[in-house]
């Protein structure tokens, strides 16, 4: 029943409802649920274009209180003796609102933000909300940004650079020397422990970043020597995200916080450990690779535990914990909507004309062939005889090939019988389909993957799931509506762009075969929209302008929390526009005109062209500036598929 695999993923905040659509519930339970067609229906008539990505901001709230309950939750259990806080990595989504609403929804947890760049430096520092507001400055820092990190210490900020490197350690001290000034700083460290699965190498003795041992005690040693042992603020690591396994994580926070204890044995009156971002979110089934087969609860309690076992051991105070969660916070805030524009299917029944009385050698052999498996009920031929059909048909179109290659066979002559291999290659399929489900020879294998039906769609992978085409980051792809028919067509979505990478390749549903989806055969005259769930982390940000196409149109909704059902859209941000896109690679409107006016006029002075038809042409050409870079006219499918 469950084949998209929503309830694996969903995580009680997206669900089929009684109409048969996808529906999400705004808080993560059964309080409030949204139609996501009404949604559609209200963007469609205030004329906005699809792809669209749906922000759900309820759900960005309902995040934030669900980690940080689960760490108050492990905090009171365990009698620990300090508090929690999160502090949300901007990277992993930077829309200004994004990062206000997280913020707001953490107000009453105290949560921070943290930063990794120059440009994340300036957009967080003036999105503190008080002093003690957390600021954790991570990546490699120039003399300019941990200046202007020392200006905000100044300024009675709770701001703490993260040491990453032992020279930048060096120059933050040179710095705070001249200016004369203390600063609070913390140190990332090379733990031994790593992590596991894709971002692995965030963690252990390989990581990019981090402080080896040696080098963290040539830094306690310049503090102590310069009585500044309390500068040190904060210990953290990065397991890198997705953390498959608790062990793995517990581990790491006991080591870390046996250094934490050693150095607090040596004097240095630690604040802080901070256990870094790969809180995992289950893309998948759980029982999948890279799955997540932990709760939030159970990741909050490995870090609470860890950490206080050892400290109460070796007796130190308990510090503040504070991860810097960021995938678990927004992946599931937003969904994109995408809409098919067509899908083509290798074999049509429908158009299969009688075979001509002059047919080739070859094309008779194949309607032979195709009459024998089509006449034979389906479960009566034996395997051995259905896979020889098969090659029969291969051996066929091969040398239809060759023919053709060598000029021996007409174009038409060569599309009926491509035409008549598709069909038969269908045939064969159902025949080895009915004859044993279980069984699996490569043929069926080469079939099945043969024939899915390939439906296009209106969105560019690379603008919009980078992580697909990156690192096979599977997101699940959902009908939004129709939920309730069976989907009897195997189909693989390709988008927009001019590349043989731009598809999806891996699903997320009950098959074993992740390499197709199954979908419904398109109605015409229906739009078809899918959504692509899941793509609130990191996809947002690092969309890529393959082929121009823009970033996509945007819609903020927010539910009404008086009206089951009911909601309101709050914003609508239009897709990026052709010379928007433009812009970005240096191309301008003015110029491009005047080049183009150019070219009309040579044609009207040369007497081959109208001046009125040269002057619609310009207009035209000037027009296409202001449309979004999807596809703005072919929005519903144009033909009928079974
Ligand atoms: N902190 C650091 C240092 C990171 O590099 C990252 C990203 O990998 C994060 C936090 C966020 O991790 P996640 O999105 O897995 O929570």
């Amino acid at each position: 029943a469950d084949y998209y695999r929503v309830d694996a993923w969903g995580d009680g905040f997206f669900v089929v409802n009684a109409r048969g659509h996808m529906a999400v519930r705004p808080h993560g339970d059964d309080t409030l649920q949204i139609d996501i067609q009404d949604i559609l229906a209200e963007l469609r008539d205030r004329g906005i274009r699809f792809p669209a990505l749906l922000r759900f901001q309820d759900v960005l709230r309902a995040r934030v209180g669900r980690l940080n309950r689960a760490f108050i939750e492990a905090i009171e259990e365990a009698g620990y003796d300090n508090v929690y806080h999160t502090v949300y990595p901007i990277k992993v989504n930077q829309l200004h609102e994004v990062v206000e609403e997280v913020l707001d929804a953490g107000k009453p947890y105290g949560l921070g933000l943290e930063c990794g760049s120059r440009a994340e430096l300036v957009a967080t520092l003036a999105h503190l909300e008080s002093d003690e507001t957390l600021l954790l400055c991570n990546g490699v820092k120039d003399r300019s940004m941990l200046s202007l990190i020392l200006s905000s210490q100044r300024l009675g900020k709770n701001v703490i650079p993260i040491m990453e490197k032992y020279a930048e350690f060096e120059e933050l001290v040179h710095l705070a020397d001249e200016a004369d000034q203390a600063t609070q700083f913390g140190v990332r460290i090379r733990l031994r422990t790593s992590g596991s699965g894709k971002w692995a190498d965030s963690g252990g003795y390989q990581s990019k970043f981090g402080i080896s041992l040696p080098e963290l005690m040539r830094v306690v040693d310049v503090l102590r020597d310069s009585d500044q042992g309390h500068r040190l603020a904060l210990l953290h690591f990065h397991l890198g995200s997705q953390i498959s396994e608790i062990p793995q994580l517990r581990q790491a926070a006991r080591e870390l916080a046996h250094i934490y204890a050693e150095l607090i044995g040596l004097g240095l009156p630690i604040r802080y450990i901070d256990v870094g971002g790969g809180l995992g979110v289950n893309y998948t089934d759980a029982s999948e690779e890279g799955g997540i087969r932990y709760s939030l609860n159970e990741y909050a309690n490995a870090v609470v535990y860890a950490i206080k076992e050892v400290c109460d051991e070796r007796e130190v105070p308990h510090p503040v914990l504070v991860s810097e969660s960021g995938r678990a916070i927004t992946a599931h805030h937003s969904v994109l909507v995408i809409e098919t524009i067509d899908a083509y299917r290798k074999n049509n029944a429908d158009a299969e004309p009688e075979l001509p009385g002059d047919a080739h050698r070859i094309a008779e052999n194949l309607d032979r062939t195709l009459a024998w498996l089509r006449d034979t009920e389906a479960g009566q031929a034996s395997v051995a005889e259905v896979i020889e059909a098969y090659h029969d048909v291969v051996d066929n179109q091969e040398e239809a090939a060759t023919l053709f290659a060598m000029g021996y066979l007409s174009l038409e002559q060569n599309a009926t019988i491509e035409r008549m291999y598709w069909s038969s290659c269908t045939a064969v399929l159902e025949h080895l389909r009915a004859l044993d489900p279980e069984y699996a020879p490569p043929e069926v294998q080469q079939l099945e993957e043969l024939l899915v039906d390939q439906y296009l769609v209106d969105f560019s992978v690379f603008q919009s799931m980078l992580d697909h085409w990156a690192i096979e980051q599977p997101f699940p792809v959902v009908p939004l509506a129709r939920l309730d028919e069976r989907p009897t067509r195997r189909g693989m979505l390709v988008d927009l762009t001019c590349d043989s990478d731009g598809k999806m390749t891996q699903y997320v549903t009950a098959d074993e075969d992740k390499k197709f989806v199954r979908l419904h055969p398109l109605n015409p005259g229906e739009a078809y929209p899918l959504g692509i769930f899941l793509m609130g982390a990191y996809q947002d940000i690092m969309g890529d302008s393959h082929n121009l196409f823009g970033r996509v149109s945007e819609a903020h909704i927010y539910a009404d929390a008086e009206e089951d059902g009911n909601f309101w859209i709050e914003k609508v941000i239009p897709g990026q526009k052709v010379e928007d896109i433009l812009a970005q690679v240096q191309y301008f409107p003015n110029d491009l005109h005047r080049r183009m006016q150019q070219q009309v006029k040579q044609k009207i002075d040369a007497g081959e062209m109208r001046p009125k038809r040269g002057m619609e042409i310009l207009d035209q050409y000037k027009a296409a500036f202001a449309e979004e870079t999807y596809l703005v006219n072919a929005r519903v499918p144009r033909k009928a598929e079974e």
